[in-house]
């Protein structure tokens, strides 16, 4: 094993992708970085991630920065990434290590998982990468190697222990970190999900699923039961002066705390102004509808919009609950609306 582990370092000390958030060589990794993009990360393309990690860090150069903002703000930066718990746990992670641990990250895969937000395996990245703690980060890329390199045949995620195991095997004390994101690029670069470039591989001369003519069968997964799909509808509220109706939506919940366009529940319930409007609002209905895939269920949402701009008198007397706000339409970009209300709001536009 011990020659398998070395092959993977040379092939990372030659072949390691130049990623915004690692360390230089001879550079000591910023834990902030790491933990931030780690986070970032978690159902995230790297593509989409370069990006979104830079802006981030100019604007919130430090844990204590980025507890210091406003969640909104946070919330808005996030907009697009996807999976917003995990934008409301940066947050209150960020706070917690600068308001109670001094602004220092703990160094070990337990005292980490027990921060918002920090599952196994971002605890074992963070403490392998920043720290050099003797632990393994199983991401999809590593369990994908490993499991071909041991033809290891029982489907995921029953076999993510046997995984771990064997991935522990093989870690090197001296270079965890490394070790580690060795594994990520390994799968990322050469033992793709599809088409693997085992020719190119520095472990094929050691990897069973490549002797057995497994490599693209491995690793097998469970089955998953078929997405529900739900239903809601969206209504475009606008005003004479060139505003829409936003909401904020609760902090518990589906997309807690982002912006949207006003709608129903996605089982069909009333938004919440109906029958309190001191008039009746008659609406256009907008086509196409908007489909959205959440990691749960498909959401079909109909679109409904006003045949003409409120004028702002009526407009103000629509009694607007706590959360509701009126918001100029040229700062529509900017206000943090999740992907699903994106789709909405460019069909409104269009329609408009
Ligand atoms: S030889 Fe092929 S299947 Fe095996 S680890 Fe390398 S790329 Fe993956």
């Amino acid at each position: 094993m011990k020659r398998t582990t070395e092959k993977l370092l040379k092939w990372y000390a030659e072949h390691a992708r130049a990623l915004p958030w690692r360390a230089r060589p001879g550079e000591r990794p910023d834990p902030y970085h790491v933990w931030l993009s780690e986070i970032m990360l978690q159902q995230t393309t790297v593509a989409t991630v370069r990006k979104r990690f830079d802006d981030f860090i100019r604007r919130w150069p430090t844990v204590r920065a980025l507890a210091e903002a406003p969640l909104e703000e946070v919330m808005a930066a996030w907009a697009g990434l996807g999976y917003y718990a995990r934008a409301r746990n940066l947050h209150k992670c960020a706070r917690k290590v600068a308001h109670e641990l001094g602004g220092e990250f703990p160094s070990t895969p337990e005292a980490l998982r027990r921060l918002p937000g920090i599952g196994d395996y971002t605890a074992g990245a963070i403490a392998a990468i920043a720290f050099h703690h003797p632990a393994v980060a199983m991401d999809t890329n590593a369990e994908r190697v490993i499991a071909r390199l041991f033809a290891v045949t029982e489907p995921l995620p029953g076999c993510k222990p046997r995984l771990r195991t064997l991935a522990h095997e093989l870690l090197p004390r001296h270079a965890p970190g490394n070790f580690a994101q060795a594994l990520m690029d390994l799968g990322a670069i050469i033992c793709t999900a599809r088409n693997p470039a085992c020719g190119l591989c520095p472990l094929m001369d050691d990897c069973a699923a490549r002797k057995q003519g497994l490599a693209e069968e491995l690793p097998r997964k469970q089955k998953n039961p078929p997405k529900p799909h739900r239903e809601g509808k969206a209504f475009w509220i606008d005003r004479a002066d060139g505003r829409v109706l936003l909401r904020r939506r609760p902090e518990r919940g589906m997309l807690g705390s982002m912006v949207e366009i006003p709608s129903t529940g996605w089982d069909g319930a009333p938004p919440a102004f109906a029958g309190r409007t001191p008039f009746r609002l008659e609406f256009d209905r907008v086509r196409p509808d908007v489909r959205h895939t959440f990691t749960h269920f498909h959401l079909k949402l109909a679109l409904y919009r006003l045949p003409e701009p409120l004028e702002v008198e009526r407009a103000r007397l629509l009694p607007l609950s706590p959360g509701w706000f009126w918001h100029p339409l040229e700062k529509l970009d900017t206000v943090g609306l999740p992907t699903v209300m994106k789709k909405a709001a460019r069909l409104f536009l269009e329609s408009g």
